[in-house]
């Protein structure tokens, strides 16, 4: 591959495969000999990095970061940068990973990283995974029709927080179908509710009455399964792709970015990351990280009592100690920590309760290839012997239960990383403290991100010199794992309430949900029928609403006048000001869903500007009356409804006959249907420019089947189109309002 790097090709870390290229191992996942994905060598910056990256949006560094690693010659540079802001587009501030200092004595920092549509940090990874999947399917599947087209099925099983980030990243993806099994009951409330609430028909829940271990079996007996690898393309989004590595490293670079700009930050002080560890996937992109060049200082790993790497770090050997009976017990099984059963301790972050890290395999690789062999070996030697060492270490964890590296490859660890254990009662206790100290104001830690401020505290007690930063990764909201916080902040529960819940979870549990329901007892043979039979009725019901298309599908809305402009939903925020360029090109991705029997019962509108929602506001910081919203409204709904009746008429339905090429505009957006306790809601908006129209339609019980097109599934009709916006569009608006009747006085049939 003369078209790629070497840190564009990819090798197994057990020496089995080596010259892939990146969408091979996305697609695939795990390696055939059972090793990880690592590319062939670690790039380093480019030479003016820090001042050319430094005051770069998110996108646009992970743009730089991401083309390391991937040759343009697989995903052009416009393609790339497409890929990247639509995983993006879904986050709900400006920076998508903002850094906010903690405590600014101890020069103590946290990167919020759970500003995605699940609210916590594997949405980095899973919204940019979900748009690859569909990227390379849409490219594999151009000009093919109905069964020949590729169709991915991705199997998963979960005990929380991954499988809601990878149904949120897959949902609604074209020639995707998505399973995740989670251990019925075993997840907290919220989590199961994120999950079976997404109504996307390619999204399958299912529930197994038995523990995450069982689903985690069932998923491996699945790949492992000859007969469906024959018929199904299966795929895995747990944190051993390397796609969600990749990701991960973004945020390392924007927060040191963030970070050097404060005024605190001098000439000579350095920085350390602590990370909440589970897996080993989130700081492990921080070791390519640093590797590539970014001055950090150190890596300190922070673990809960489920500690293997941690000891590790103290003594070099890796083991797995099961703990069971009294040991183990420990945790909230409402915040879901009985999904796993397999010997773990449950404790208070159960996002973190692991027995072995999957990622650290790719760890030992490096200090394999680095301190193993020396530099007069050959390169292709040297990789085969670190190769050689990984696969023996990975053999004897699995036949004794563990191993024991050299003191010389301790020391190369330990020259990158710092470890501590945090306990539950520590979880806790920072929990509270963090909330009443008088520096974080206030700030609710959830317990995830309480370990890795418990660690940055101990760290900063000893690190030299004094000028030291911590940059601690909060990985979680606290609403997700809010009994660990409300046992914490005991006495502040109303406020816990009021004013941390985001809107979001708020009614969550009460909406319809779709789940089927999987016993352990049939086996995973059980589950091969229940995705067997589900992936069929997807691509049956797929098929039919492409050629069949209903003339009911080509009508607008039935937009009646009750309640249309109902402003109580909206919520006045704080208001920044955009940037001062006054030209930009708005695209806009509508969605909206043909229906004729909808009425819509309530918009809002918000703009959307740096990073704060406001409302009522154009982006230029002036106020806007409420005839101005309303007249914005109505005239953003009018040209869109409009725009898309005229343009699949004309474009498509007349020219082609069929549906088909309306739906290939699907996947050009992201998924912007909600179900709401009304009915569907239909989101007009416009992410450049951040301009959000929400309008709830309702949708009476006769008119659901129609809606749904006989399958689960609702059609969608996406168009994504530019219009330039300038200030005069603003103007022009309010005259349109000044000079004309209100134009919501207008009756639908004049739309
Ligand atoms: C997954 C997860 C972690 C652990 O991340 P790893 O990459 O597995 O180390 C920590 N906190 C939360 C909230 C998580 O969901």
């Amino acid at each position: 591959m003369s078209s790629h790097t070497a840190s564009q090709r990819y090798l197994s870390t057990r020496g089995g495969s080596y010259d892939l290229s990146f969408e091979q191992v996305v697609l695939k996942g795990l390696a055939s000999d059972g090793g990880l994905f690592i590319p062939e060598e670690i790039p380093t910056l480019p030479k003016d990095w820090a001042s050319n990256w430094q005051h770069l949006s998110f996108e646009h560094l992970a743009y730089e970061i991401f083309s390391l690693y991937i040759s343009p010659s697989e995903i052009p540079a416009a393609d790339l940068k497409g890929i990247i802001h639509r995983s993006y587009s879904t986050f709900r501030v400006k920076d998508i990973t903002p850094t906010v200092t903690l405590d600014e004595k101890n020069n103590i920092h946290l990167l919020e990283l759970f500003h995605g549509p699940t609210f916590a940090f594997k949405d980095v990874a899973l919204q940019f995974l979900g748009n690859l999947f569909e990227y390379f399917l849409v490219r594999r599947n151009e000009n093919k029709t109905g069964r020949s087209r590729e169709h991915l099925t991705v199997v998963g099983a979960t005990s929380g927080d991954t499988g809601s980030a990878a149904i949120y990243g897959l949902r609604g993806k074209k020639d995707v179908s998505v399973f995740i099994m989670h251990p019925q009951g075993k997840v907290s409330a919220v989590q199961e509710a994120q999950m079976t609430t997404v109504m996307d028909a390619n999204v399958h829940n299912l529930a197994v009455d038995g523990t995450f271990d069982d689903c985690q079996d069932f998923v491996k007996a699945l790949f492992a399964d000859p007969e469906i690898n024959k018929t199904h393309r299966l795929a895995a989004v747990n944190s051993i792709n390397w796609a969600r590595i990749l990701a991960q490293i973004t945020y390392y670079f924007y927060s040191y970015f963030q970070l050097i700009r404060q005024p605190s930050f001098l000439p000579a002080s350095t920085v350390r990351f602590v990370v909440p560890t589970g897996n080993f996937g989130d700081i492990l992109a921080g070791y390519f990280a640093k590797r590539m060049g970014l001055p950090a200082e150190k890596l300190v790993v922070a673990t809960n009592e489920n500690d293997i790497l941690h000891r590790f770090w103290q003594s070099g050997k890796y083991e797995k100690q099961p703990v069971h009976g009294k040991e183990a017990e420990g945790g909230i099984p409402e915040d879901g920590v009985k999904a796993d059963e397999g010997g773990v301790k449950e404790t208070l972050s159960p996002a973190m309760d692991i027995l072995v890290s999957s990622n650290f395999e790719r760890l030992l690789w490096f200090l394999a290839y680095e301190v193993y062999s020396t530099n007069s070996d050959a390169v292709s030697q040297r990789r085969a012997q670190a190769g050689d060492h990984v696969r023996s270490w990975l053999n004897d964890l699995k036949t004794e239960g563990g191993f024991r590296v050299d003191q010389q490859l301790l020391k190369a660890a330990q020259a990158d990383f710092e470890s501590y254990r945090v306990s539950d009662e520590e979880t806790l206790e920072t929990i509270k403290d963090t909330f009443a100290s008088a520096s974080s104001k206030g700030y609710v830690l959830d317990p995830h991100s309480a370990i890795g401020v418990h660690a940055a505290y101990r760290s900063a007690k000893v690190s030299t010199p004094p000028s030291t930063h911590h940059i601690a990764l909060a990985t979680a909201h606290p609403a997700k794992f809010s009994n660990a916080v409300e046992r914490a902040l005991s006495d502040e529960n109303d406020h816990f309430q009021a004013n941390i819940l985001p809107d979001e979870f708020k009614g969550l549990e009460d909406k319809p949900r779709r789940v089927s329901h999987v016993r352990k007892a049939d086996g995973w043979e059980g589950v091969r029928r229940v995705v067997i039979a589900e992936v069929e009725a997807e691509l049956q019901a797929a098929e039919k609403a492409a050629n069949s298309p209903s003339h009911s599908l080509l009508r607008l809305p039935n937009i009646t006048r009750s309640s249309f402009f109902d402003f109580t939903n909206i919520k006045r925020r704080d208001v920044l000001p955009l940037p001062p360029t006054r030209t930009r090109q708005l695209e806009t991705d509508t969605t909206t869903l043909l229906c004729p029997e909808a009425t819509i019962q309530r918009t809002t509108l918000a703009i959307h500007a740096g990073g704060k929602l406001c409302t009522r506001h154009d982006p230029y910081g002036q106020a806007l009356s409420k005839v101005d919203v309303l007249v914005l409204v109505y005239w953003m709904l009018f040209r869109t409804l409009n725009f898309i009746n005229m343009y699949i008429r004309r474009q498509y339905l007349h020219e082609e006959g069929t549906l088909n090429h309306a739906l290939t505009l699907v996947n050009d957006a992201g998924c912007f249907f909600q179900n709401t306790r009304q009915g569907r809601s239909l989101d007009v908006w416009a992410t450049s420019y951040h301009t959000y129209i929400s309008t709830v339609l309702s949708v009476p019980p006769p008119a659901r089947s129609l809606w749904m097109c006989e399958a689960p599934r609702c059609v969608t009709i996406t168009t994504v189109f530019s219009v330039p916006v300038t200030r005069s569009f603003f103007l022009g608006v309010k005259l349109l309002g000044a000079s004309q009747p209100p134009p919501y006085s207008r009756t639908p049939t004049q739309l």
